[in-house]
């Protein structure tokens, strides 16, 4: 894998240490960061990752020293390490050095990595319910995408994997169908598209966003509302969004097999043709 990564004003290949034991963010998790891609010479939604890591570290406390547009031109200018049309991931990070536990983060750094990634499989993933759940807003930081909601997602995707799976569905605290452990969820049902209405619970995603934006621009009805734990058991189609994965199919949920079905396939148009707009 090839790697740079910028910071304090240069461009360092391979994985340079950036954490020391006395900062705050190696023990504390005081860190932020988001994820976009680049791919066939694309860069989709570039703007509103670099926007949502700046609004991140400012939902931690942390104090973001860089606007989204200078995050972005870091972005840009790493992606000139790689050929046009490499498959990419670029992850901007903010996260606090100085500070001591119970008090405000003080100095807060920031690093932006790109490295080569494969695009994930096309052919989807199948996913099962998980025990664990999202957190509620009053307990964590939920509108952030923060490094300390990952161990819970983690967490969920090994009781699945144990059970054969490759990925899980996490409620929210109210029992309600939350999302993926890495990715946002849809189903599909009589024709019409569903997805969890965003509750300050899980990340109400830049893809999501997107993909809702592009079929309703199709004419396609998507509702955005409580999705339940039995509507999840007998849905039509069940698919997935995310900055890593796109549009993705689930396969198998639970005991039931589902194959990529004609509105994941319109979805999936839909977003690679505005990706493929989108330079
Ligand atoms: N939920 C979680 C837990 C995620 O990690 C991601 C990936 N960032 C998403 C949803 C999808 O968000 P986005 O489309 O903004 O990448």
């Amino acid at each position: 894998m090839a790697s740079w990564t910028y910071v304090d004003g240069e461009w360092l290949s391979g994985n340079p240490l950036l954490l020391g034991p006395m900062s705050h963010a190696m023990w504390q998790a005081s860190l932020v960061f988001d994820g976009a891609r680049a791919f066939e010479g694309t860069t989709p939604d570039l703007d509103r990752h670099c926007a949502r890591v700046v609004a991140s570290a400012r939902a931690l406390g942390l104090g973001p020293m860089l606007t989204p547009g200078e995050v972005e031109d870091i972005a840009r200018e790493g992606l000139g390490h790689f050929t046009k049309d490499a498959a990419l991931y670029i992850r901007p990070m903010f996260w606090a050095e100085g500070g001591f536990l119970g008090g405000a983060p003080e100095t807060t750094r920031f690093a932006l990595s790109v490295y080569d990634l494969p695009m994930p499989s096309a052919d989807g993933f199948s996913a099962g319910l998980s025990s664990y759940r999202r957190p509620s807003p009053e307990t964590a930081p939920t509108d952030a995408k923060a490094a300390c909601h990952y161990p819970n997602s983690g967490r969920a995707m090994a009781e699945l994997k144990a059970r054969g799976f490759d990925n899980a569905v996490l409620l929210d605290p109210l029992g309600h169908v939350a999302e993926f452990a890495s990715a946002n969820l849809f189903l599909v049902k009589d024709g019409v598209v569903v997805t969890p209405e965003p509750n300050g619970t899980f990340l109400n995603g830049i893809t999501r966003q997107r993909v809702v934006r592009l079929l309703r621009q199709a004419g396609v009805e998507v509702q955005e509302r409580v999705v339940t734990v039995q509507e999840l058991l007998a849905a039509d189609e069940i698919f997935a969004t995310g900055n890593l994965g796109k549009v993705q199919p689930i396969t198998r949920y639970e005991q039931r097999e589902l194959g990529p079905g004609p509105l994941f396939q319109r979805a999936r148009e839909l977003y690679w043709a505005f990706a493929h707009n989108a330079l």
